[in-house]
């Protein structure tokens, strides 16, 4: 579910500001109403006739009054359609014409309704209704005659002004004719200014001639089918009625792409392609992308299962005998194959991926019995949970073993009926049976063409359901995929979600899908396509994942809903149950093959009654989901949405906590929250009190980390009213906080780091923990019952499973979702899931042009789009428009600003807000290099940087606000960085590696050198360890060294920052400091942890 944007919220004051507007009228009506000529009610009668559609075919003017903005507005709307850049300033201006429209159909849709039967009818009893109202509207009127209607103007706007007057062509008002034509369209249509820069960069383009144009904008559009675009097919869904207006069709076409199209396309993409892994998973120490995850490194569909030790195939779910040496010694091991991996140093050994077995003696002294020991002379051995790299060399030779839920083999050297795992640090044991099946293995993967490059696809569903708002005919679900096979950094582009069709409002999912589904068995299946260098190349793949909000996510694991009892889609336990942390998770995990016994169940009974009953019992949906036809483990790879869940937690603390002060310390907590010194790069959120409703995910989650800064100074304050507030409670909230914000940060985390001592899994678990435990002890009756936290106890599995929690977050892929329900706006709305997917369809070719793509109808890749990009004066088009690259490629293009760069990889340095020279002297600088202005640091850093033993000459300096520039990463990918005076920047020790040095910027400063360069420089002043820490939140406290104080050097040339500061300092407040002001003799800064980048 999407969440109302702030501009749609904006579109909301805009609609009321429109009502007001209409309430006048209305009053302006009285006087008139009595003369039936007047145009104005002329106009009314027409419109009611006419009905609200009117306003989106023709251009009628409502009112007179309106005649400057409405229908243009609406117009803009029309002819926005098709046009491809879904600009910020654009939306608004839609909403804007949209609000318009949706009010005046709120306006007349009553009278509407009434005036059904018969036109003469309704005008008469409507124009009755308008007396009726004036007499009422006069009498008000006449009431209010003693009201003091006095008042005093405030400022003047507008008017005539004293500008001299132009003298050319179009004088006086305007230089040229150019300028006054396009004054007019710009007003006319309301043109955003992104729109105008684009236009403008068009007409001025030498290769641009206006002759060359079509007249009519249906012939510029029909250009798109020239281009290679994708097919849309359609087949016929079934609409329920209940969801739509009776008039509607029981059948309504869907369209959809199809996967096998996309990736037909992707591996015609240089841009792409080149870019995507495929290949076993990942043993790396270092876990960001999905092939680092357990269900890669598993699944035959995406990693690798096989491989030949001498002569000996070895796959998964065989079982091994094999050698670990431990110094000089050497023992011998059992265990389970679960896939082959290779480490991240070397790619080209094979490694094996074994699930560790044990025998009786190495089993926890808790768990060895005398029952167990005589088993054990029956050679009974104990499967794990653990999982073991195993080198090909150490393996000795396969062996038997029998898993006792399994048929007996015909023989065997071991057997298993019970599996050893952890629960709360404590040893235990479960039946053999209740453990995942291995996927089944692909058979059918065409042996015969082993020789050709075989790539796997690991294809993410994603999943929006209709959302909550709008009318019926906006809602609409969507349908997305993306490949597990991009990096993460990829994935997170816009771009880089692939739709396969938006799904009318009331059409079923189940119905809407299915030729995915035979798109995706094909898939499974494998099939031989030509890749970009034109080579053959063998594709399969499988679904590695869905994801969806926490709703929805049920329906795809066949798990009823969440608030249902049984309503969680990976175990099975109860809603009294839901936060008791006793509660054994993997004992009562959900099974596929269990599962599916019940399913059987379910089908097999006769009534229904007796169906719903099997079915309420056990918590699943009466049939399996539509993707169950498709190779998956639907517990496991339905991951939970931890976005959701967080940022619902958070929501409810936020709740729980303001719920527990009263007035004045709502007001104490506003004071503090107003003046916290918030990063940079946010905005300004609401009021968390009054406006926390309208936050999205983000704002609560980044208020989440600076939440018990703002609680501690808040309780800290000397003029807190403790009488009002337990102070216990509020310790622990505090508390609640601080833990809260640790765990946040945990489940963000990317990558996470595994080494021989330290594992990132283990301390999520560990963190999720604490938070939940506390949760419960202070605010238990609102957390006990909330299946959100009951998911934190499967999070840690899910980022093993998929390699961080990132991978599993719907966060892009909900802002998306967003982006094209926004687009509906610009719709004729008469069938928008087919205007969408082709103006997807438009935008998506584009950007295959853009990117190289190759158009299997023409030899070459000779189309202008390739090089358009590198053109310097158009490839600004491409800027801020999510289907392009973010930033060319090409340097030559990008130096081209005038501030030199002392390095290669840092490029187009921008400066912004030069500082006026009251402002250097408040800082206690001088625009002046001298003795006692920074001289000495710029000599050094002179030498130091160009080797300049010479005396500056020039000694002006600049000082400005801010500088943003690019910065060359060793993988060739580009980031674009802005630093701002005032913010916390973090630099990489050279002395002790891995150490990060924090530093906090007083200037930016550029100085013209004696060649003629700009160089830019920083001024900063560095944060250092005092060594204690701060007992309220355990972060460590940092001192800032002194402006005055030289032992380390201030100065340092812009290139010491080459990524996006991602640190955040909070004053270590005390009684001096008061809101926005603190005491500046006061050095202590608390490093906050809490922070991070929220992707
Ligand atoms: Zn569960
Ligand atoms: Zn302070």
């Amino acid at each position: 579910m999407v969440k109302v944007t702030r501009k749609i919220n904006q579109g909301a004051t805009l609609r009321q500001a429109t009502r007001l507007n209409i309430s006048k009228k209305v009053n302006l009506r009285q006087p008139l109403a009595k003369n039936n000529s007047n145009p104005h009610i002329n106009i009314n009668k027409f419109f009611l006739n006419q009905g609200f559609r009117q306003i989106n075919s023709t251009n009628i003017n409502l009112t007179p009054q309106s005649i400057d903005t409405t229908p243009q507005g609406i117009d803009t709307a029309s002819q926005d359609i098709d046009a491809p850049i879904v600009q910020q300033n654009d939306i608004q201006n839609i909403t804007q014409g949209e609000s318009f429209a949706m009010n005046h159909f709120q306006e007349y849709s009553f009278d509407q309704d009434d005036n059904i039967s018969d036109n003469n009818q309704e005008n008469y009893y409507n124009q009755e209704n308008y007396i009726n109202q004036d007499n009422l509207n006069q009498e008000e009127y006449e009431n209010s005659d003693d009201e003091d209607i006095s008042f005093v103007f405030k400022n003047k706007y507008d008017g005539l002004r004293n500008v001299p007057p132009y003298h050319g062509e179009a004088k006086p008002y305007f230089p040229n004719k150019s300028v006054m034509l396009m004054f007019i369209w710009c007003t006319k249509h309301m043109i955003g200014s992104r729109a105008y820069q684009d236009l403008v960069k068009i007409l001025q383009h030498p290769d641009f001639y206006a002759s060359n144009l079509p007249l009519s904008i249906t012939t510029l559009k029909n250009m798109r089918h020239s281009l290679p675009l994708m097919t849309l097919n359609s087949h016929n869904v079934t609409i329920n009625p209940m969801d739509t207006p009776s008039t509607s069709a029981s059948f309504k076409e869907g369209y959809t792409f199809s996967i096998l199209d996309y990736i037909q396309r992707i591996i015609n993409n240089p841009t792409i392609y080149k870019e995507l892994y495929f290949g076993p998973g990942i043993e790396a120490s270092e876990r960001l992308e999905l092939w680092h995850g357990q269900i890669w490194k598993e699944s035959s569909l995406f990693g690798e299962t096989s491989c030949t030790i001498g002569n000996v195939l070895y796959k998964s779910g065989d079982f091994i005998l094999y050698d670990v040496w431990n110094e000089s010694t050497v023992n011998q091991h059992l265990g389970q194959i679960n896939g082959i991996v290779i480490s991240e140093k070397n790619s080209k050994e094979k490694l094996l991926y074994v699930q560790k077995i044990l025998y009786y003696t190495d089993l926890p002294g808790n768990i060895k019995s005398s029952a167990r020991l005589s088993q054990s002379d029956n050679y009974t051995v104990w499967l794990t949970e653990d999982r073991e790299i195993v080198h090909t060399n150490n393996v000795i030779r396969c062996v038997n073993i029998w898993l006792e839920d399994l048929p007996v083999p015909t023989n065997y050297d071991y057997r298993i009926s019970e599996i050893l795992y952890i629960h709360n640090n404590r040893a235990k044991i479960r039946p053999i049976n209740k453990r995942h099946y291995q996927l089944p293995y692909q058979h059918n993967i065409n042996q015969n063409s082993s020789n050709l490059r075989h790539l796997k696809f690991f294809i993410d569903l994603y999943f929006d359901d209709f959302g909550a708002f709008g009318k019926a005919y906006h809602k609409l679900g969507g349908l997305y995929i993306q490949l597990g096979n991009m990096p993460l950094l990829m994935r997170q582009h816009l771009k880089n979600h692939f739709l396969i069709g938006l799904i009318p409002f009331g059409a079923k999912f189940e119905d809407f899908i299915k030729p995915f589904i035979c798109q995706m068995q094909k898939l499974q299946e494998g099939i031989i396509m030509t890749d970009y260098y034109g080579e053959k190349v063998f594709i399969s793949g499988g679904l590695g994942m869905c994801t969806a909000d926490l709703p929805q996510g049920n329906d795809m694991a066949g798990v009823r809903r969440h608030n249902a009892d049984l309503g969680c889609r990976s175990c099975e336990i109860t809603q009294e149950n839901l936060n008791n942390m006793q509660f054994d998770i993997q004992a009562n995990s959900r099974y596929c093959h269990i599962m599916d016994l019940y399913f059987q169940e379910i089908k097999q009974a006769s009534t229904k009654s007796a169906k719903e009953n099997i079915a309420k019992q056990h918590g699943l949906c009466l049939k399996k989901n539509i993707l169950d036809h498709l190779i998956r483990n639907r517990y496991k790879q339905v991951p939970q949405d931890p976005y959701h869940c967080l940022a619902g937690l958070v929501r409810r603390l936020f709740d729980e906590t303001f719920r527990v002060m009263n007035d004045d310390g709502h007001k104490e907590f506003v004071k503090f929250w107003r003046a916290f010194e918030i990063p940079s790069i946010w905005n300004r959120l609401q009021n968390p009190i009054t406006h926390r409703d309208s936050y999205w995910m983000n704002d609560s989650l980044r208020l989440t980390m600076i939440m018990p800064f703002i609680l501690i100074r808040a309780i800290n304050h000397k003029h807190y009213k403790t009488e009002f507030i337990n102070k216990i409670r509020d310790k622990y909230s505090l508390d609640c906080w601080v833990k809260m914000a640790k765990a946040c940060k945990a489940v963000f985390k990317a990558p996470y780091i595994v080494t021989s001592n330290y594992n990132d899994y283990t301390l999520l678990k560990k963190k999720l923990k604490q938070v939940t435990e506390i949760l419960l002890k202070v605010f238990g009756e609102t957390f006990l019952s909330l299946p959100n936290l009951h998911i934190f106890r499967h999070l840690p599995e899910i980022a093993i499973n998929f390699g961080t929690l990132i991978n599993t977050s719907v966060f892009t892929k909900e802002a998306v979702h967003g982006l094209y329900k926004r687009v509906i706006l610009h719709t004729n709305k008469k069938d928008i899931s087919m205007d969408l997917s082709r103006r997807d369809n438009t935008l998506q070719t584009v950007r295959y042009l853009l990117d190289g793509g190759l158009d299997s109808r023409y030899n070459e890749v000779n189309n202008l789009f390739t090089n358009i990009a590198y053109d310097t004066s158009l490839y600004k088009l491409f800027d801020g428009w999510y289907i392009g690259t973010s930033v060319n490629t090409k340097e030559e293009n990008i130096n081209i600003s005038e501030i030199s760069s002392n390095h290669s990889n840092f490029q187009n340095i921008q400066v912004r807000g030069l500082w006026k020279s009251s402002k250097i002297q408040n800082q206690g600088l001088s625009a002046t290099l001298s003795a006692e202005n920074l001289l000495t640091e710029f000599t050094r850093v002179y030498k130091e940087l160009y080797n300049n033993n010479g005396i500056i000459i020039q000694r002006h300096i600049n000082y400005y606000d801010s500088i943003q520039f690019i910065v060359r990463s060793k993988t060739d990918s580009y980031t674009n960085i802005i630093l701002r005076v005032g913010e916390a920047i973090d630099v990489e020790d050279i002395d002790s590696l891995g150490e990060r040095s924090y530093a906090l910027i007083r200037a930016i400063i550029t100085h013209k050198d004696d060649y003629g360069r700009i160089n830019p420089f920083l001024l900063v002043n560095w944060f250092y360890k005092n060594g204690n820490v701060d007992p309220a939140t355990g972060l460590p406290i940092y001192c800032l060294q002194e402006s005055d104080d030289n032992l380390w050097f201030h100065l340092h040339p812009l290139i010491i920052v080459d990524q996006q500061p991602r640190v955040h300092f909070v004053h270590r407040c005390t009684g001096h400091c008061s809101e926005g002001l603190h005491n500046k003799n006061n050095m202590e800064y608390i490093l906050n942890e809490f922070y991070y980048l929220i992707m």
